[in-house]
């Protein structure tokens, strides 16, 4: 039976199931885009439309820049599919869920090295930004505690910190009225210096905020060094300053790569810690987590108590209702991987790094500026100017949609375009050397372009 688009309305619900996907009437005009539109349409002609849509998104295995899960187990996605309800704020509704959080908390804590991981307080978060928010307000809650105490004013808070940070520090200095203070980058150091850190302290530091796996390059910053300095400041002036550790990255990397390096609560004035549970804790978007050392660092009056859902609910967030999922598949990469499997994966994306970095330090134009021995991320510069610029290779790299940005250093090496890969779970040996090719083949592409001149900034994203 032939019908015209305009007989469509007339047909019966099981005709009407006939009619092939693509030939039906919505499919065959433009999807409604800015004004909601007054009728209904079928469940799956409107799941094909933003399917198709959302496939110029590209290809997320192929997203070098993000340091963000794009794969997980076939058993922790239906997991997550099945746990999408939930809503982890309503813990008295969901008590298990909440159980499951304290569990990570804690195995957190402990793999941290926290002395009292019994006794630790911390909360997921929906990411590191949020995790750091909560940790810097903690921060500044007790040095206004400490001032009052003296008697002295609290109207100057400052935080020290590299001029690498994340962005989430930069937010967190205006949204929250504290004055930033960076260390400059200089020369070929990109993160913060603990000597130079130490000198911009002074009685209104609400504390230190060192990096572990700096965003710019991947490099730990120097957690002992800072609590060095600052266990000697503190105990010739009484200032008390602490440190947070941003370990968003690093958190799940460290502790398996480099255990023995001390960063966390081994270090007496490490106060708080940040991770990414979607970074290197292996979980999809969002989650995050922080953890204080003792429960006596986070003030009291930052947490509210809310009993509108049931029970006394203790709460310390900027959110209010969240995936629950995310912390269920949290616990279950704990369980599923253990140290070990943890372990395993680390070594496994800082072996594929490493191999990377040496193999492109090979291709000739480029220098190493990291390689990938710290965190699994890496980036590299141009040894010298010539007719293409790493900006021009990003966007050469985007034609088989790899996505490897390139971006200048922060404050004080502007001047200085570095490109950076992050090796992730699910980014297997033989993705790198189809990678690797791809760039040996727009090397040869700008060999042979003598005089083409090479482009200065990166693309921004337009809508
Ligand atoms: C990614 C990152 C953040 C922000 O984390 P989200 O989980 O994306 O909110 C903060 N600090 C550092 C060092 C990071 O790498």
């Amino acid at each position: 039976m032939l019908h015209k688009k305009s007989d469509i309305h007339e047909l019966k619900p099981d005709q009407l199931m006939l009619t092939p996907t693509y030939a039906s009437s919505e499919l065959n005009k433009a999807a409604p885009k800015y004004k909601m539109p007054e009728g209904e349409m079928l469940p799956r002609t409107a799941s094909e439309i933003v399917r198709d849509e959302l496939m110029l998104d590209g290809n997320s295995r192929l997203n070098l820049a993000t340091f963000v899960s794009t794969w997980m187990e076939p058993e922790a996605r239906e997991l997550m599919a099945e746990t999408f309800d939930k809503n982890m704020i309503d813990k008295d509704e969901y008590p298990q869920t909440a159980e499951l959080e304290m569990r990570c908390v804690h195995m957190l804590a402990d793999m941290w090295n926290s002395p009292e991981a019994e006794n630790t307080i911390g909360c997921s978060t929906i990411g590191s930004s949020e995790a750091c928010m909560l940790a810097g307000l903690a921060l500044k809650w007790k040095w206004r505690e400490r001032m009052q105490a003296k008697g002295k004013s609290t109207d100057r808070p400052n935080i020290v910190m590299g001029a690498n940070v994340q962005v989430c520090w930069h937010k967190f200095c205006r949204y929250w009225d504290v004055e930033p203070r960076c260390v400059p980058c200089e020369g070929d150091r990109f993160i913060i210096d603990a000597g130079e850190a130490v000198k911009l302290c002074d009685e209104n530091t609400i504390g230190v905020v060192v990096i572990m796996g700096s965003t710019m390059d991947g490099r730990y910053e120097p957690v002992k060094e800072v609590n060095e300095g600052l266990e000697g400041l503190n105990a010739e002036t009484g200032w008390e300053i602490p440190i947070h550790v941003d370990a968003a990255s690093g958190g799940f990397a460290v502790p398996f790569l480099q255990p023995e390096l001390e960063w966390d609560f081994r270090l007496k004035w490490v106060k708080s810690i940040n991770t990414s549970g979607h970074k290197y804790g292996l979980v999809y978007p969002g989650v995050g987590w922080v953890v204080w050392r003792d429960v006596g660092e986070l003030p009291e009056d930052l947490i509210f108590n809310v009993n509108y859902l049931g029970g006394q609910m203790p709460t310390f967030a900027l959110s209010f209702s969240r995936p629950g999922a995310q912390i269920c598949a949290q616990y279950y990469n704990f369980i599923r991987l253990g140290r070990e499997g943890y372990r395993r994966i680390m070594e496994s994306c800082r072996d594929t790094a490493l191999h990377l970095s040496g193999e492109i330090a090979k291709m000739g134009p480029f220098e190493l500026v990291s390689d990938g021995s710290d965190i699994p991320v890496f980036c590299w510069k141009l040894k010298k100017e010539t007719n293409f610029s790493l900006f021009d290779l990003a966007d050469k790299l985007r034609d088989r949609s790899w996505l490897v940005p390139a971006y200048t250093m922060p404050p004080n090496r502007e001047d200085l375009v570095v490109q950076r890969i992050v090796v992730k779970h699910g980014f297997s040996r033989d993705m790198a050397c189809l990678l690797l090719d791809d760039i040996r083949r727009h090397l040869k592409h700008f060999a042979s372009q003598a005089g083409r001149t090479p482009k200065k900034t990166g693309s921004h994203f337009h809508h």
